[in-house]
Parts: structure tokens; C-alpha cells; sequence
């Protein structure tokens, strides 16, 4: 039996960068500071966070008025920044910059009147806070089916961006439904809101997934990159399993398997990797070898947040 491990995976820019926002906000203003929202989708992270001196909230409401508040990596609508003015928070925003980036595109499409399409999951935080940076009403594609039966007023000035974190072949097969319905759509690169982190780890799942008998994804149920890795084993024939961590793995998995595939989603920690590479281990009861894929080493870095600079 052996491990071959997904290259890339784990952490992606705008994870670290969330982390180390709040992680440096800590040191610089001592605790407590808010967090609104998970930081990023990913339990070990927010409890070790936690136990740093972070509180997390769901709303700016339940902030203190005039404390340090830091926005997730997911971003947030035009609403959340405006309450958390009203209250006088000191703002750190986390905000992955490429989530920041289709906020932008958002709000050029609206300015540019036209009626806007959101591919994406209905209650992801993401959609929350792209939905919430145009005024007027997003229509939110989730499926296939919602895009072969979604009315539009205008068909003539239609837009659509996209959940960062979807899967590239799911979006390319809504998008080109959508393109069919409304020849007139804005068009371009059906994947170009999906970020360079989520292909990566879906490229080498897809290359991964011809080498081993069984995939382990390390990542939050509620984590959709986590989720979509999981998905394109099983879309690839492979018995693909969604887990927190050491302690979700199960040892009939690995009956009559030889190779395993581990990855993790662009927000769970390489710590819990090495848990579950020792899991296996005692498992097997045998030093079980692991190796690196052949994959692409990612050089992509996001500056900190001004306020945490220094
Ligand atoms: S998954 Fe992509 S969009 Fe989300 S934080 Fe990472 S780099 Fe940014």
C-alpha cells in the first residue's frame, strides 16, 4: 500500500493571507478581535484562532462599537460594510482579492446596466457578498436545470459572473446553456471567476484519481472547493470521501486498495495531511510509503491588509 499526495493542495493565497490578517491583528492590538463569519471554512483553523483570543460572530451587530472587526476571506456585501461603519468598527478586511475582483465586475456590469447572472451556491457566504455589492436584483444559477429554466427581463444586456471556488466543468456546462439561451449574453471565459487555487487542486485531483484506488479529501463539509474535489473523484469512478481529519477515516476504505490519493481543500492545513498520512499508517500497521504527485508549485502571494502590514 502506498500514498500519493495531490501537488498542489492545501492553502491556497487567500487563505493564508486571512489567517495571517487575523493572526497579526492579534499581535498588534491584542485580543480580543472579531471575526465575522468563519475566517475560512475550516474548524481546526477557527478553533486554534479562537483559542489566540479571536471571537468569531455572524454579524457586526454582535460587535462590540469601535472594536477591531476582521471580514472572512469570503467576503461581504456593501450592507455589512455600511453597518459595521454605523458602529464604528475598526475594519480589517480579509477579503480574498480575487473575491474582490468579481465584486468589481459585478458592479461594472450594473453600472453598465446590465441584468446580472450569479453562478453559484445558494447560502455560501461568496454569494452573500457578491449578490450584496450591486443594488439591483442578482439572479442566482446554481444547476444545470436553473439555467435551462431561469427568465430574464432584458436578454439583450445580460451579464453573469461566478462563485470562485465552483467546479470548472460543472460552470462550463451552465454556462454554456446560458450562452445558447441568450446569444446576446455578455460572454467570455466561462471559468474566468474560478480561481487559479480552486483549477489547480481540481486539475491534479483529475490527474491523481488515475493513479490510486480510493481518494481521501481533507476539508470542511461546508467548504464548496473541498466539496467539488470530492465530487470530481466520484465523477471520476473512485470511492471519494469528504473528511475533517484523522479521526473521520475509516479503515475499511482501504480493503484491497494499493494506492491512495490525499488531497486537501484550499483551506485545511497540511498539519491535518500529516494526521491523516499517520492514521493510515497505524491503520496499515506498516510504515506506509507517501509521495508527491508531479504537480505545479504555486507562487501566487497577496499582500496583508494595510492595517496589519506592519
Ligand atoms: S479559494 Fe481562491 S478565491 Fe477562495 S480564498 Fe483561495 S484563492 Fe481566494
Amino acid at each position: 500500500m502506498k500514498i500519493i499526495l495531490a501537488k498542489p493542495r492545501g492553502f491556497c493565497a487567500g487563505v493564508t493571507r486571512a489567517i495571517e490578517s487575523v493572526e497579526k491583528a492579534l499581535a498588534k492590538f491584542g485580543p480580543p478581535v472579531y471575526v465575522r463569519h468563519e475566517i475560512v471554512h475550516n474548524k481546526f483553523v477557527v478553533e486554534s484562532l479562537r483559542k489566540k483570543g479571536a471571537i468569531f460572530v455572524s454579524e457586526v451587530d454582535q460587535i462590540p462599537v469601535g472594536a477591531i472587526a476582521i471580514f472572512s476571506a469570503h467576503g461581504v456585501s456593501d450592507k455589512v460594510e455600511e453597518d459595521a461603519a454605523k458602529r464604528g468598527l475598526d475594519v480589517i478586511d480579509a477579503t480574498c482579492p480575487l473575491v474582490s475582483k468579481v465584486h468589481r465586475e459585478a458592479k461594472k456590469y450594473e453600472e453598465e446596466d446590465y441584468e446580472i447572472i450569479l453562478i453559484g451556491h445558494r447560502g455560501h457566504p461568496e454569494v452573500a457578498g457578491t449578490s450584496g455589492r450591486v443594488k439591483k436584483d442578482v439572479i442566482l444559477v446554481t444547476s444545470e436545470e436553473d439555467a435551462r429554466n431561469v427568465e430574464i427581463k432584458n436578454s439583450a444586456k445580460i451579464a453573469y459572473v461566478t462563485q470562485t471556488t465552483l467546479s470548472v466543468d460543472d460552470t462550463k456546462k451552465i454556462a454554456e446553456i446560458l450562452e445558447k439561451r441568450f446569444p446576446q449574453m455578455q460572454q467570455g471565459l466561462a471559468t474566468k471567476d474560478i480561481c487559479y487555487a480552486t483549477q489547480n487542486r481540481q486539475d491534479a485531483v483529475r490527474s491523481l484519481t488515475k493513479m490510486v484506488d480510493v481518494l481521501l479529501v481533507i476539508g470542511a463539509q461546508n467548504s464548496s472547493n473541498s466539496n467539488r474535489l470530492r465530487d470530481l473523484g466520484e465523477e471520476c469512478r473512485l470511492k471519494s470521501y469528504l473528511i475533517n481529519g484523522a479521526a473521520d477515516v475509516e479503515p475499511h476504505w482501504f480493503v484491497g486498495v494499493e494506492n491512495i490519493g490525499l488531497t486537501a481543500g484550499a483551506s485545511a492545513p497540511e498539519i491535518l495531511v500529516q494526521e491523516v498520512v499517520e492514521k493510515i499508517r497505524e491503520i496499515a500497521n506498516a510504515d506506509v510509503p507517501v509521495s508527491d504527485m508531479n504537480g505545479i508549485v504555486e507562487n501566487t502571494f497577496f499582500a496583508l491588509p494595510r492595517k496589519v502590514r506592519k
